[in-house]
């Protein structure tokens, strides 16, 4: 018999499939998933009968750690194995303040394309369940103490696996178990504008933030094939739609990509994207991928652009890479440490 697994099961669910006659244990087990606990034996508030029974029927995790790596500047990238054997990456970024950021994926590969990300170069294997989603922020509170972000970032589109997220997001922020905040939460688009509605108008309102990358439509049809059915006017609208329903600033990201988009053109096209919009910008100065065929930008390129688009007024932020010598920096992950640049 297959065992059902807990992880992504609200109360009502885990009463239901393990056919509890008593309410208020589903709650127990619920809670105790939410703490972070991983073994049956550890539930103390269950009988001995209860756990034995529970282990015969259940499962409180489908996926196992395969692989810790650990970053000289407090990143964690954590390989984890599905159970059908497909291999997901999920990272913990420490900031200089000292908060935690779960950066989790949503797809084993991703069928987007992005020529800048190394996932986009493994395509899509599947979409995951909320309960794999659900584990990597567990793996991640169990290897580093409690954390206080999460963000939709890691390998994967989220507006491909919106259900699943829904699902995730449901788990965690509930108040029985792991109570998460929903503001705690991000979630990231190359911008898929259909997804852009539906979060709007179904929610859950969560911050969004946009992969931008470049306003040169030319160059981001070249970049971002997703540009092709979500043209940059259109993707303009659902951007002002999503703030006005969810009553937060959308952020623009883009990667800076040497030679490629930092020119006086792209600045410009950058600011009359994103004038009058009131977003914020993300800027992160590429990181390096052996087999991609760009280049990281000199500082010299970085500072010019950011002070561009700062003397245009608008709010910029320049974003520290981490975990570059792991390969769980932004656009790295999907492959081993050989696989990326010195
Ligand atoms: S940047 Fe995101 S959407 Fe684009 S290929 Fe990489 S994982 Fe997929």
């Amino acid at each position: 018999m297959e065992k059902i697994i807990l992880s992504g099961l609200l109360p009502q669910e885990i009463g239901e499939k393990l056919g509890l006659s008593k309410k208020f244990r589903a709650n127990q087990i619920f809670k105790w998933i939410g703490t972070g606990v991983s073994d049956f034996d550890k539930m103390t508030n269950l009988s001995l009968d209860l756990r034995n029974e529970l282990k015969e029927k259940a499962e409180l995790r489908s996926s196992k750690i395969e692989n810790v790596l650990k970053d000289p500047d407090g990143t964690i990238k954590l390989q984890i194995k599905l159970n059908d054997g497909n291999i997901v990456e999920t990272v913990l970024l420490t900031d200089k303040e000292g908060r935690k950021t779960a950066c989790v994926s949503c797809q084993a590969g991703c069928a987007m394309k992005c020529a800048f990300c190394m996932t986009g170069t493994l395509g899509l294997s599947r979409n995951l369940e909320a309960y794999e989603i659900v584990e990597q922020f567990l793996y991640l509170e169990e290897t580093s103490g409690k954390l206080d972000n999460i963000v939709f970032m890691g390998m994967g589109e989220p507006m491909q696996n919106l259900s699943a997220i829904r699902k995730a997001i449901e788990v965690l922020c509930h108040k029985d178990g792991r109570a998460l905040s929903s503001k705690r939460i991000t979630l990231s688009t190359c911008g898929i504008i259909k997804g852009i509605y539906d979060l709007a108008d179904n929610g859950p309102h969560i911050r969004l933030a946009v992969s931008l990358t470049t306003a040169n439509e030319d160059l981001r049809r070249e970049i971002m094939p997703v540009t092709a059915g979500n043209p940059l006017a259109e993707l303009k609208k659902a951007i002002a739609y999503y703030a006005e329903k969810s009553g937060k600033r959308v952020t623009l990201e883009a990667a800076l990509l040497g030679g490629k988009n930092t020119d006086d053109i792209s600045a410009k096209n950058m600011i009359d994207f994103a004038r009058g919009a009131d977003v914020n910008i993300n800027l992160i100065p590429w990181n390096p991928v052996k087999s991609l065929p760009f280049t990281e930008p000199t500082s010299t390129e970085v500072k010019t652009f950011v002070s561009k688009l700062e003397r245009a007024g608008l709010n910029v932020t320049l974003r520290t890479r981490r975990g570059r010598k792991i390969g769980g920096a932004c656009g790295q992950l999907g492959k081993t440490v050989k696989d990326l640049q010195n």
